[in-house]
């Protein structure tokens, strides 16, 4: 017989590795400029646009 674990891994012990699962969830925006997916507050991989609204020269 081959290598297998010792013990089954417990209900509460598989729900806690789940419980992370949907932070991995995609979430993307659409950039204005190009109009491609990027990801929101990311500066735009495809023009290098960065712009939602809020004036970062403000935010001193
Ligand atoms: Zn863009």
């Amino acid at each position: 017989m081959g290598a297998l674990p010792k013990r089954k891994i417990s209900k509460g012990r598989k729900n806690r590795r789940r419980a992370n699962d949907s932070l991995k969830a995609p979430k993307m925006s659409k950039c204005p400029k190009c109009g491609k997916t990027k990801r929101p507050h990311f500066v735009c991989e495809f023009c290098g646009y960065y712009g939602d609204g809020k004036d970062l020269k403000k935010n001193k």
